[in-house]
């Protein structure tokens, strides 16, 4: 961990909600890891209930809609600049309320950003703006790093004592992949990082050393889009030997083998997460290419590994969404629950459209909304159902519009 040091410059990093969900957030320990390991610098996390922005120069990290306001109002008096998805989508709209942007890798522009900041700050964003990633609301750049196995960010601290909010408990947050070979229409991801790149297996397994090493964690969690690096049975049969329980993202139910399922059980998984998103036929049309034949295989595997538990994430009111589509839906839902021998829980969210996905342009209509809402209700009475809210899809939608 780093410890205060008696700093020429100090920059403080915010997490503009609780600290329960930011400290697992990859964004921040990236510059909080980059600014501290560098000569003369300090750099604190900021969480929205946990410490204060005291720092000349503080950087936000916005990765969610809801989050913007409470931004606005811890900025500092000082330079404020922002990154993270929301800033990718919304660079545009966001750049007014700051002095800079980052967009890309912060990794490729951070240490050149601190480098001109400890010139002066006289005449700073002037000089910024010609690194490759920092818009100001002139040229649109993205900043990209040559290799990702250059950079981790080790250090990744968590509070002496924390409650069953932390959802994760104690872990360390392993990178293995950043973009996603895939080409989902209603996705965005695509806008920030437009190839799909891995980490090496070697370094992955230095890192899991190193991580392992430097924080006391019970848990690694891999982050990674879509769980599709061609190294994902390595790397999880070198945390099984590390005897450290594993949790990983949302997976591609085509990507995995028994092989694969049975290492996730053994590495202490109960649960594993797969977004259908909805019917095949419309699935295929929305980009999603997976059909109904590899999910049902999927499960049938689950149940000869013994997972218990399966979650599983749709969307209504997806462009071109009809009744057909909504019955196919239901249909495919009940066919996997036939198949299943555990537990679904079903997490129905409206498709909202998002900057820099080929559905970005797509109107909300509140009344199909409600009547697609009313017949899921209907015929999902035997599954255990998360379900969705017209008031979060329309701000989402009606972000800064
Ligand atoms: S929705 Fe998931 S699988 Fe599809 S392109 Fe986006 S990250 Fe990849």
């Amino acid at each position: 961990m780093f410890s205060y040091k008696k700093s020429k410059f100090r920059m403080d990093i915010v997490y503009p909600n609780k600290m329960y969900g930011g400290v697992y957030s990859l964004g921040p320990l990236i510059i909080y890891n980059l600014v501290n390991n560098r000569k003369d610098w300090f750099c604190e996390r900021v969480f929205l209930d946990s410490g204060k922005v005291t720092a000349p120069i503080a950087g936000f990290s916005l990765q969610y809609e809801g989050d913007f306001e409470n931004a606005l109002k811890m900025k500092t008096q000082g330079i404020n600049f922002a990154g993270g998805p929301l800033v990718e989508m919304y660079y545009d709209k966001i750049i007014k309320y700051f002095d800079f942007l980052v967009l890309g890798d912060v990794e490729a522009v951070m240490p050149l950003v601190l480098e001109e900041y400890e010139k002066g700050v006289s005449g700073f964003i002037t000089r910024i703006e010609k690194i490759k990633g920092v818009y100001t609301g002139k040229t649109v750049t993205r900043a990209r790093v040559e290799n990702l196995d250059d950079f981790y960010p080790i250090v990744q601290p968590f509070p002496e004592q924390i409650n069953t909010e932390y959802v994760f408990g104690k872990c360390f947050m392993l990178e293995i992949e950043r973009g996603c070979p895939f080409d989902c229409k209603f996705c965005s991801l695509k806008r920030f990082y437009p190839e799909v790149r891995y980490r090496s297996l070697k370094v992955i397994k230095i890192i899991i050393d190193e991580g392992l090493k430097e924080n006391k964690v019970s848990r690694v969690v891999i982050y990674s889009p879509s769980f599709a690096h061609p190294d994902r049975k390595e790397i999880l049969k070198y945390l099984l030997e590390k005897k450290i329980r594993v949790s990983v993202p949302s997976i591609r139910a085509e990507l995995m083998d028994k092989e694969t399922l049975i290492l996730l059980k053994k590495c202490g998984l109960e649960s594993l997460t797969i977004a259908p998103e909805c019917g095949q036929k419309l699935r295929l049309i929305i980009g999603k290419k997976v059909y109904d034949e590899s999910y049902l295989r999927f499960v049938k595997w689950c149940n000869e590994v013994g997972f218990q538990k399966l979650k599983m994430y749709f969307m209504i009111g997806l462009p071109g969404m009809t009744k057909p589509d909504m019955e196919d839906m239901v249909k495919f839902l009940l066919a996997m629950k036939k198949e299943f021998k555990g537990r679904i829980y079903v997490s129905i969210n409206y498709f909202v459209p998002k900057p820099g996905s080929e559905f970005e342009n797509y109107e909300l209509e509140k009344k199909k909304m409600k009547a697609m809402e009313k017949f899921i209700e209907k015929s999902l009475i035997a599954f255990k159902v998360k379900k969705p809210s017209i008031p979060v899809a329309f701000r989402e939608w009606k972000f800064l519009k």
